[in-house]
C-alpha cells in the first residue's frame, strides 16, 4: 500500500509521522473520509471544501491549493490501483514541541492521505436495520469543540461508541447538552413519521455531513418532506422508521432505539427507497479516474 505523505507516495512502511506532531499529541487537526464508487470519487468536491473550512476555522493555511489536493486525492488511489475505496486525508498541525503553542509548529503541517478498502459494518446489518442506545456522554458545545469542525480530536465520539459498545450495541446515539438527539458517533441520524424526513439542524450538536446532504437531495427528488428540526428521544421512539448516515456507513436502518421498535422493526419503506436512489447516484455521480 502506497500512502500520500507531504507530497510523496510513500510506502506503507515508511509512512510515518512524528511523535512531536500536534496531530499526535493534541488531537490538533482536520480530516475527511471520502469514498469512491467504481473509479468515480463521490462527492470530492464538498469534502475538499469541508476539509478547508475545518482547517480555516482552526486557523491551519494548508499549504495545497483545492485543486493540487484533489490531485493528490486521486494521485493515492491510483497508486493502490483501487476501484472502490475510502479515502482518509489528514491534516494536521505538524512538528512541534510540547507545549499546545502551535506557532512552535512553524506551519508545517502534516498532509497524509490514505486508500483502502473498507466495510464498516456487516451486511446483514443493511438488511435486518440496527440496533442503538443513547449514551451517557454528551455531544460537544457548538460554543466548545463545535462538532462542525470535523477533527482528529474524536474523543467525544470515542467515550460515546466505548459506552455503546459496553452494552452490546454497535452505534450510540448522542444527545446535545439540552437533552435533544444529536447524532451517532460518527453519523447522522434521520427518522420518518408519517411520510416525511426528520434530521436535527446541525448546530444542534450535530456535523454537517455530505450524505446527510445527500439524502435531504434525494428527498427533494422523491418528493418526501424533509425538515430540520430539533428531535427528542421520544418524537425518536414513536417514529415509523430511522436511519443513519455517513460515508464511512453509508446508509443504515435503525429498527430498535433504547429497546423501542421503531415501527415494525424491520427497515421502512421510506428508508429502503433512498438507500436504493443513494446507490444510484454513487455509480453515476463523482469525479472519474482511471487505473
Ligand atoms: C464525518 C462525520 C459524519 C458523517 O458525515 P459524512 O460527510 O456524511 O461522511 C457524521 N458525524 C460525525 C461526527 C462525523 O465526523
Amino acid at each position: 500500500m502506497k500512502i500520500y505523505l507531504n507530497g510523496e507516495l510513500v510506502d506503507k512502511s515508511k509512512a510515518k509521522v512524528s511523535v512531536f506532531d500536534h496531530g499526535y499529541l493534541y488531537g490538533d487537526g482536520v480530516f475527511e473520509g471520502i469514498r469512491s464508487y467504481n473509479k468515480l470519487v463521490f462527492k470530492l468536491k464538498e469534502h475538499i471544501d469541508r476539509l478547508y473550512e475545518s482547517a480555516h476555522s482552526i486557523m491551519i493555511d494548508i499549504p495545497l491549493t483545492k485543486n493540487q489536493m484533489e490531485e493528490a486525492i486521486i494521485r493515492t488511489i491510483k497508486a493502490n490501483k483501487l476501484k472502490d475505496a475510502y479515502i482518509r486525508v489528514i491534516v494536521s498541525r505538524g512538528e512541534g514541541d510540547l507545549g499546545l503553542d502551535p506557532r512552535k509548529c512553524k506551519g508545517n503541517h502534516t498532509i497524509v492521505i490514505i486508500a483502502d478498502k473498507i466495510s464498516l459494518f456487516p451486511n446483514k446489518l443493511y438488511k435486518e436495520g440496527m440496533e442503538i442506545i443513547t449514551v451517557p456522554t454528551v455531544r460537544n458545545l457548538c460554543e466548545a469543540v463545535n462538532p462542525q469542525i470535523k477533527s482528529l480530536n474524536y474523543l467525544n465520539n470515542v467515550l460515546a461508541k466505548v459506552e455503546a459498545i459496553n452494552s452490546g450495541h454497535q452505534e450510540g446515539l448522542m444527545l446535545d447538552h439540552l437533552g435533544y438527539v444529536a447524532e451517532c458517533t460518527g453519523e447522522n441520524i434521520f427518522v420518518v413519521k408519517q411520510g416525511e424526513l426528520f434530521t436535527p439542524p446541525q448546530c444542534m450538536g450535530t456535523l454537517r455531513g455530505i450524505t446527510r446532504d445527500t439524502v435531504l437531495d434525494i428527498s427533494k427528488k422523491l418528493k418526501i418532506p424533509a425538515h430540520e428540526h430539533v428531535l427528542t428521544r421520544h418524537e425518536f421512539y414513536i417514529s415509523d422508521e430511522s436511519f443513519l448516515t455517513g460515508t464511512a456507513a453509508e446508509i443504515v436502518p435503525v429498527v430498535r432505539v433504547d429497546g423501542r421498535k421503531i415501527g415494525t422493526g424491520r427497515p421502512g419503506k421510506i428508508t429502503k427507497r433512498i438507500m436504493e436512489e443513494f446507490q444510484k447516484i454513487t455509480k453515476t455521480d463523482g469525479v472519474k479516474y482511471k487505473i
